[in-house]
């Protein structure tokens, strides 16, 4: 059944559910039997990232900021180099949509001087995370003021067992902006614009930081755009409702999230999984790095359709550079899935 639904998950995705895309083509092509060298590379977690959870900052006089969770940690780490101490509270590899913080992220931010969320409603947990902490000098840095959210969604595919979640409404949009590189590099700015006002000093140095991130992203944007634009329209459900951003920029068209639980998929829930499949035309199916896919891969052998990793960057490296990274793997997963 598909039901037309204004509602964004952003608050109800729960750890290990299982996010796939489906992606629909007008004509199948040999491409889709291809798997992707990329798929797994980016689900555990590197040592650098717990470190970063869980280590309070040393006391070297440099100004101390916390992000919340992964993309928001690449971009301040970008930015801010080696002048200023960047801290992560969602450790890579741990769920961000329902988190739920630790008495470490109190201290962390208790002694902290800058706060940077990717904001639009993404980090529930923050809220009373921040009144814990009790740090009445904290500067709160949204990396997605400015942004317009997008509230039309795509009709939602509900399972059995989500249908009581159903009234739950964001009304702050869907929080994936930051996988728009356009978007992205609106909150870079905002980072950096951010940490010049709490660290005046180091100026000069967040201004080179960003210009070079910032152009960056101005390349990745150019590639995204000359190799999509050769297959325009190309349609895709998703079961992670995490790419509406970058469809909209590129002119791709997300036409349906559908929902499967973590656990086990009913027959009810296969049943609609596979209606929606159908009744898009749907020819391959992604999942995102990281995810254990087994249910997703006895899916996609029933459909006969490959499985094909795209990544939301909700996990993954701790090295700024990981976001061109895995942006780039997406291009060529999308690339070959829209051929
Ligand atoms: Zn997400």
């Amino acid at each position: 059944m598909i039901v037309n639904c204004r509602e964004i998950r952003t608050g109800r995705q729960r750890r290990g559910i299982l996010p796939i895309i489906a992606l629909l083509m007008l004509s199948m092509t040999a491409g889709c039997s291809q798997s992707n060298p990329n798929q797994g590379t980016t689900s555990a977690q590197s040592p650098q990232a717990q470190e970063a959870a869980s280590t309070p900052s040393v006391q070297s006089g440099k100004t101390k900021v916390v992000t919340t969770f992964l993309p928001i940690y690449l971009f301040t780490k970008a930015v801010a180099g080696n002048v200023a101490d960047v801290e992560i509270l969602v450790p890579p590899g741990t769920e961000v949509h329902e988190y739920q913080a630790t008495p470490q992220n109190v201290k962390a931010i208790a002694t902290a001087n800058v706060l940077i969320k990717n904001g639009l409603g993404l980090e529930e947990f923050l809220e009373n995370t921040v009144k814990n902490a009790q740090n009445s000098k904290l500067a709160e840095i949204d990396a997605s003021k400015g942004i317009k959210p997008l509230n039309e969604i795509s009709p939602v595919v509900k399972t059995a067992q989500e249908e009581e979640d159903h009234d739950h409404e964001h009304v702050q949009g869907n929080p994936h902006v930051w996988l728009d590189p356009v978007l992205a590099k609106q909150q870079v700015t905002n980072i950096r614009d951010g940490l010049i006002a709490a660290d005046p000093a180091n100026k000069a140095t967040y201004e080179a930081n960003a210009a070079t991130y910032i152009k960056e992203l101005e390349s990745l944007n150019s590639e995204f755009q000359q190799t999509l634009q050769k297959t325009p329209s190309c349609t895709f459900i998703t079961f992670h409702d995490a790419f509406p951003y970058l469809a909209q920029r590129y002119n791709l068209k997300q036409v349906a999230v559908v929902q499967i639980p973590e656990d086990q998929l009913s027959p009810t829930d296969v049943q609609n999984a596979v209606n929606a499949v159908k009744k898009y035309k749907v020819k391959a199916l992604f999942s995102e790095p990281g995810v254990d896919n087994k249910l997703l891969s006895s899916l996609s052998k029933d459909l006969k359709l490959t499985l094909r990793p795209l990544d939301s960057l909700e996990t993954g490296e701790t090295d700024p550079q990981h976001y061109f990274k895995a942006m780039k793997a997406n291009l060529q997963t999308l690339q070959t899935a829209c051929r």
